[in-house]
């Protein structure tokens, strides 16, 4: 080792901008940051080559006289702390006054700002770190930021940069993160002069989901609403009927501020158990909001992540809060949504600026469809689907139930919604009760495999549990004293074996937990079979045991059991609306 001498500040700010400068995205990230700290209502990132080329930030906000402007490129130099004590607490994006330099110091920056509308401004170029010139410039309160050659003077990093593509890919991500969040301030993002996002400021977070990423994603989302302890958990996942295996989005939020934490996406996905297919993956945008001592979020400034202090329960309140998400009608699918205001509500004040505001807990709870559901939920509050319910359901291919209520037409599918009363019943019945066995006068004998047989003695507690109850009998017999009685034209021999069968095959994978994949079984052999004719009396009753489950607009194996036409819809159609 030679003799230590202090690095030449050309040097040094190469290496700290590192920290902050990675690629185009950060420098917008970083830029498009400093916008909204000076109070922008509308910022333009302009991109060339993705940002290789050149990266352009504008905003509308205060502006720099020019003195600030000509300090505000050197390191540590902010206008946002003074001292220590001032970085608790601290209310914007930036505080180091570490951006502007680093990013000057590994390419060539341009400063253009003005602080008043009246045309008055200055220009600062610095390239590789050195002042190149100060100069007056005429232009309206503002700044714009211009970042041209990134990395020029360090080769190593510019032979990082991915395609052009991938680097503006980046950049959308790292602006629609911000996007999601301020909703008081609208954004635009331009590469090679193609617009690739544009969003107004708007009051609600589906109006900015709109937006972003299209009116179908924002109207296959359901709010969603929770509490644990000093925790909420706040946000819109997608209806279960309408998640995919691709293209899903999670964004997730903990105070205000983005971060990537892929436990709560499983968390997330987790509330979803059984009301989705095995492989989709729903959308999910959840704010969670905790005391600060609860959460670390600044383990790394550049890296989204945060630690929490009880990780069980943040990703427990987060599973939960999605599980009863789902548990509306509003929920259920719906067969062509209604008119974006009917779903978002009006529009609400923009809620105050501020990275600290999160602007989702100022939300109301989103009125949605909530008419379908309030008027089932309604009628259930009186005593069920009675005498002064919707009009009379009926049956239709056999195996539908259709009603009509103020808001639309519901059609429920009998099985699938059979199936659901039944496979919660069996998760009660499993769990402690037991089920009212009805013991036969002439027993069942069957026949079974050696799989089935075997399958019936290592399910015989759960067998009994939901009312069948027998006893081997010699050979590959068994004998079936007591049986249960899920609805009057149960064929308890059949579903018997057929119960036995799919689960001696592993039928219905999928299911990790013993008794929710005994409890699917039984449910979907148990029901209420499609084609299978029903009297008004019994529809009346299915749909009532229906509205009473937990998780009523889904049954067992990632389908809904409830699908809603909107009369706004029908009279779209029909040219009344
Ligand atoms: P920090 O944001 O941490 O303070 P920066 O290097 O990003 O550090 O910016 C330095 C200072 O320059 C800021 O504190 C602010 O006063 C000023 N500044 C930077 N960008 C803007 C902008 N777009 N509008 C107004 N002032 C700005
Ligand atoms: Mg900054």
């Amino acid at each position: 080792m030679g003799r230590i001498v202090i690095l030449p500040p050309s040097v040094a700010d190469q290496i700290a901008a590192g920290e902050v400068v990675e690629r185009p995205a950060s420098v917008v990230k970083e830029l498009v940051e400093n916008a909204l700290d000076a109070g922008a209502r509308e910022i333009t990132v302009e991109l060339q080559a993705g940002g290789a080329g050149l990266i352009r930030v504008t905003d509308d906000g205060v502006g720099m006289d020019d003195e600030d402007a000509r300090l505000a490129v050197h390191r540590h130099a902010t206008s946002k702390i003074r001292r220590a004590a001032d970085l608790i607490g601290v209310g914007t994006y930036g505080f180091r006054g570490e951006a502007l330099a680093a990013i000057a110091a590994v390419a060539q920056l341009e400063l253009e700002t003005a602080p008043a509308p009246g045309g008055e401004g200055t220009r600062v170029r610095v390239s590789g770190g050195e002042l190149q010139e100060i100069e007056p410039v005429a232009r309206t309160r503002g700044t714009t930021v211009t970042v041209r050659r990134l990395f020029f003077n360090v080769p190593a990093r510019r032979k990082f940069l991915r395609s052009p593509r991938s680097e503006t890919r980046a950049v959308l991500e790292a602006v629609t993160l911000l996007a999601l969040t301020r909703l008081d301030v609208a954004f635009r993002v331009m590469n090679d002069g193609r617009r690739l996002l544009e969003v107004p400021r708007v009051a609600s977070v589906g109006e900015r989901v709109a937006g972003l990423f299209g009116r179908r994603l924002a109207q296959e989302l359901i709010p969603v609403e929770g509490s644990a302890g000093g925790l909420s958990v706040r946000g819109f996942v997608q209806r279960p009927a309408d998640a995919r295996p691709t293209g899903r989005k999670a964004y997730f939020f903990v105070n205000g501020r983005p971060f990537r934490d892929p436990f709560l996406v499983r968390a997330a996905e987790a509330g979803y158990r059984a009301t989705i297919a095995p492989g989709c993956r729903p959308t999910v945008l959840l704010a969670l909001a905790l005391p600060g001592d609860q959460v670390d979020v600044n383990v790394h400034p550049q890296k989204l992540e945060v630690r929490f202090r009880d990780r069980f329960l943040v990703e427990r309140a987060v599973e939960e809060a999605v599980r009863s998400a789902l548990h509306p009608l509003d929920a259920a699918a719906v067969l062509k949504p209604p008119s974006d205001a009917g779903r978002w509500g009006a529009p609400q004040p923009a809620p105050s600026a501020g990275p600290a505001s999160t602007p989702w807990s100022a939300l109301p709870r989103q009125p949605g469809t909530g008419g379908l559901a309030e008027d089932l939920f309604g009628e259930r509050a009186r005593g069920g689907l009675g005498s002064t319910g919707p009009a009379e359901p009926v049956q239709v291919f056999g195996t539908y139930i259709v009603y009509e209520s103020s808001e639309g037409l519901t059609f429920v599918d009998q099985h699938s919604a059979h199936e659901r009363v039944l496979y919660e019943r069996a998760m009660q019945q499993l769990s402690g009760e037991g089920a009212a066995a009805q013991h036969l006068l002439l027993p069942i004998t069957l026949d079974l495999e050696p799989a089935e047989l075997e399958v019936v003695e290592r399910h015989a507690d759960l067998l009994r549990a939901v009312g069948f109850e027998g006893e081997p009998f010699g050979g590959r017999s068994v004998i079936i004293h007591a049986v249960p009685n899920p609805h009057p034209r149960f064929d308890a021999k059949r579903c018997f074996e057929e119960l036995v069968a799919d689960l001696a095959r592993g039928r219905f994978g999928g299911w990790t937990n013993r008794l929710e994949r005994f409890a699917a079984t039984y449910a979907c052999r148990a029901a209420i079979k499609a084609g299978q004719p029903l009297a008004v009396s019994e529809m009346r009753e299915l749909l009532a045991q229906l509205m009473a489950c937990e998780l009523a607009p889904h049954d067992v194996h990632g389908r809904p059991t409830i699908v809603q036409l909107p009369r706004d819809e029908l009279e779209r159609r029909f040219g009344r609306a």
